[in-house]
């Protein structure tokens, strides 16, 4: 299997991160014959260093040219009294939608070890495993006309979606369903949008062609309450823009920190794959980020891009053995519980790449 791989590692913790998961793409490359070639590009704060933008043409070409993309994280301190449009973010915001990906997938899985670390009681958390797929180029985020009108002290923004794109994203959820516990839930507000009245509307549709997979509706304000008091009871959650946004942090809690979440976005050029965390200023050039929201990454460009399903699942196997043998960065160590490894990011990457069985 032949992959081109394009590396946008950014900025802070982002190249301390990426590093791990090219380490866990290389071993599995190696152990299987497979060709992964990697081109790295500027993207973020070092791009504005080096080059005067967020995101030179050379790594939107770059990235078009590859066969999936994965990237780091974007932000830095010293950039905070530029306008938006030439901050890091924006150079993140510009490849999203220049690749055009539609489909944000966002695992959210409890690891049983890291129960505690949760704000959560254990017997809630334990065995969760929820994939979001949150629709990320239309709704709220994307709706024209938008505006805010100072003088007239009012702002404005709309709510759209065709049948069309509802309809994509629909079929992703539905898809990854029939690989997992056959569950779909899709999020709206029926109640009150008819934006949303047209959602339900297609995903009834869609449905009808995945009989195998059982789909209930939840109003968007009921589920933040079902997410924290039953979330066992969840696969595939579908979603809007805004509402998924939401509800994927929310979920967040589950795993007890933001150093664990992978994402990957698909349906556009070039798939786009990202731990959630942004650049963590804080604790950038330390040596402590956890690597494992970028190796699960990884394990998405292995699921997703390269279709080597056994070695994604050994990645994620391999996880959550380094976690039940102790292995903890300071994120997820907690001093007062016996038996813990305080880990570096280097060491966990090494731990987690020990423990990967091919
Ligand atoms: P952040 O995700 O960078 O950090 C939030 C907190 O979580 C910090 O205390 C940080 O130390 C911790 N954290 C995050 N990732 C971690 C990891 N892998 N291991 C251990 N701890 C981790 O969010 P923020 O502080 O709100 O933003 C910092 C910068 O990152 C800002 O410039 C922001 O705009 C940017 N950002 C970028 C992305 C992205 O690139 N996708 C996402 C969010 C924020």
């Amino acid at each position: 299997m032949n992959l081109k791989i394009a590396v946008l590692a950014g900025d802070g913790i982002g190249p301390e991160v990426t590093n791990e998961a090219l380490n866990v793409l290389n071993a599995v490359a190696k152990h299987g014959g497979h060709s992964f070639t990697y081109t790295d590009l500027l993207i973020g704060g070092v791009a504005i260093d080096a080059e005067g933008t967020p995101l030179p043409q050379a790594t939107i070409d770059g990235t078009l040219a590859a066969d999936a993309a994965l990237l780091g994280a974007v932000g830095h301190n010293k950039f905070n009294s530029f306008p938006p449009s030439q901050r890091p973010e924006a150079g993140l915001l510009k490849i999203r939608s220049v690749l055009g990906g539609f489909a944000n997938l966002r695992p959210s899985v409890a690891y049983k070890p890291l129960a505690d670390n949760s704000a959560l009681r254990p017997e809630i958390t334990e065995g969760v495993d929820i994939m979001f797929v949150r629709e990320l180029l239309g709704g709220l985020y994307f709706g024209e006309p938008r505006w805010w009108n100072r003088e007239e002290k009012l702002a404005h923004n709309t709510m759209v979606y065709s049948e069309a794109e509802v309809e994509r994203v629909a079929r992703i959820a539905f898809k990854l369903a029939q690989g997992r516990k056959k569950k779909v839930t899709s999020v709206d507000k029926a109640n009150v949008l008819e934006v949303s009245q047209l959602w339900r509307y297609v995903v009834d549709q869609v449905a009808k062609d995945f009989p195998d997979v059982t789909l209930e509706h939840q109003l968007v304000d009921s589920m933040a309450i079902h997410l924290m008091n039953r979330p066992k009871d969840f696969d595939v959650v579908l979603t809007e823009n805004l509402f998924g946004d939401i509800l994927s942090d929310e979920a967040g809690v589950i795993t007890g920190s933001l150093g664990m979440l992978p994402s990957a976005t698909l349906g556009g050029k070039v798939n786009l794959y990202e731990p959630v965390h942004g650049s963590a200023p804080d604790i950038a050039g330390k040596g402590i980020a956890n690597p494992i929201g970028a190796i699960l990454t990884a394990a998405m460009v292995l699921r997703h891009s390269a279709g080597l399903e056994k070695e994604a699942k050994a990645v994620e196997v391999a996880v959550a053995e380094v976690l039940a043998a102790g292995y903890r960065t300071a994120d997820i160590a907690r001093g007062d519980i016996a038996g813990q490894k305080k880990v570096s990011t280097g060491e966990m990457g090494k731990a987690v790449l020990d423990a990967i069985q091919l």
